[in-house]
């Protein structure tokens, strides 16, 4: 049988990618990251993402320019090199044109342990300074979350499991709308 290839995890080392088909033939990720992350965390609204998203850039990106809005957004597919979306929206503000950031974040990350959260925001709030992926980027995304690596990598583990099964960890209750975030 040939293996699906894995595309959330792109550029892990094959002994890592070989794990990860074991775990999922095995269809034993979901549970291994619900043992891992019992608890999802409690941001429900864009409001209270909204002010999430605030106190980490308070605390670490103090500097950086104001953000207009922040949303779960349930129409964003997630792509493996984007996993919210960080967009600059320009408006004309009388005279002037102003440039707006807004930070997206797929739906499905409402139900997620707050550690995958953080991950999420972490990435995007470090786009605010840092455009591409590159190592000045990830110095940035490591600042404010010691663990993003590691975290980064179970989300896209999370992603794989979700791709293969269509059935999420945490917070199942409306599952359908879920696939609808899904990439293609
Ligand atoms: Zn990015």
């Amino acid at each position: 049988m040939v293996a699906k290839p894995l595309k959330f995890l792109q550029g892990y080392p094959p002994e890592t990618l070989a794990q990860v088909q074991a775990m999922l033939e095995g269809q034993r990720i979901g549970a291994w990251l619900l043992q891992k992350y019992p608890q999802a965390h409690g941001v429900r609204t864009d409001r209270a993402l909204f002010d999430y998203v605030q106190t980490l850039k308070q605390e670490y990106l103090r500097g950086a320019e104001p953000i207009s809005k922040v949303a779960f957004d349930s129409k964003l597919r997630i792509v493996q090199q984007a996993l919210g979306t960080h967009t600059t929206v320009s408006r004309v503000q009388g005279a002037k044109l102003k440039a707006k950031r807004e930070i997206r974040i797929a739906a499905l990350f409402k139900d997620c342990p707050p550690e995958f959260l953080r991950m999420i925001v972490v990435h995007e709030l470090a786009h605010l300074r840092e455009r591409e992926h590159d190592k000045a980027f990830y110095q940035l995304c490591t600042y404010m979350e010691p663990a993003y690596h590691q975290l980064e990598f179970e989300v896209r583990l999370y992603l794989t499991h979700l791709d293969a099964t269509a059935t999420r960890c945490w917070g199942a209750s409306d599952a359908a709308a879920n696939t609808a975030a899904m990439p293609r």
